[in-house]
């Protein structure tokens, strides 16, 4: 059986403020009091998981247990198939300490393009991922993963969003991320996915 969250205080294992905005608005109306693991002086830990599941696990379950108050975490990026998923988890990474993520985009392609097989060099697929979790501070967690599917487009095309969205064609569009309306790309992003599940099982 999957724990409900009750009303109350909740703890969003962020440092973002972007992000923890966001996700208050979206909790504010189902009855969350939602603090920032900044406004707390919290602590960030290291990301050293091997997964999306396992780095946002780290970090709802430090809060938690840092705090005594339920806390959501979340850890996201760009898995592109022909790359077995990279760069994954080292998504923020590939752009370097400048955050360049026109360079990002870049190591994206070359990596693609490297492929001597023609099948390789062609598939073009790609998903971004969100794994979001949740933790009380008796030890019990929940996951939830989110994905939307498309395919790295070559150049990147518009300026909307954020990261890799310019090189990313969601499934059955034909526009990238960075050309969408972001109104459009929150109602059915990878966090929107993984946020549907947790509101349809935690509430
Ligand atoms: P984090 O989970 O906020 O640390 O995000 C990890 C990295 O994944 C970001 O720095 C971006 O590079 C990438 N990423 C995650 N979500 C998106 C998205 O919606 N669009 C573009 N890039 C994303």
């Amino acid at each position: 059986m999957t724990r409900k969250l009750s009303p109350g205080k909740l703890v969003i294992a962020s440092h973002n403020e972007g992000k923890v905005r966001e996700i208050r608005a979206l909790l504010a109306p189902l009855g969350m009091d939602v603090v920032s693991a900044g406004d707390l002086n919290l602590a960030e830990p290291d990301e050293t998981g091997a997964t999306f599941i396992e780095n946002s696990l780290l970090k709802s379950v430090a809060a938690a247990k840092a705090t005594g108050l339920p806390a959501m975490a979340d850890d996201s990026g760009l898995a592109v198939k022909v790359l077995e998923g990279a760069p994954g988890i080292y998504s923020a990474r590939w752009a370097g300490p400048s955050k360049d993520f026109g360079k990002a985009m870049q190591k994206v392609q070359a990596a693609i393009e490297e492929f001597d097989n023609i099948e390789q060099k062609a598939d073009r697929s790609a998903a971004f991922i969100c794994a979001l979790s949740l933790a009380w501070p008796d030890g019990h967690t929940e996951v939830f993963e989110g994905r939307v599917e498309g395919q790295m487009v070559w150049p990147p095309r518009g300026e909307q969003g954020f990261g890799y969205d310019p090189a990313f064609q969601p499934k059955d569009y034909d526009v990238t991320f960075g050309e969408m309306d972001p109104a459009k790309k929150h109602e059915m992003s990878h966090r929107a996915d993984a946020f549907k599940q947790l509101v349809n099982d935690c509430f």
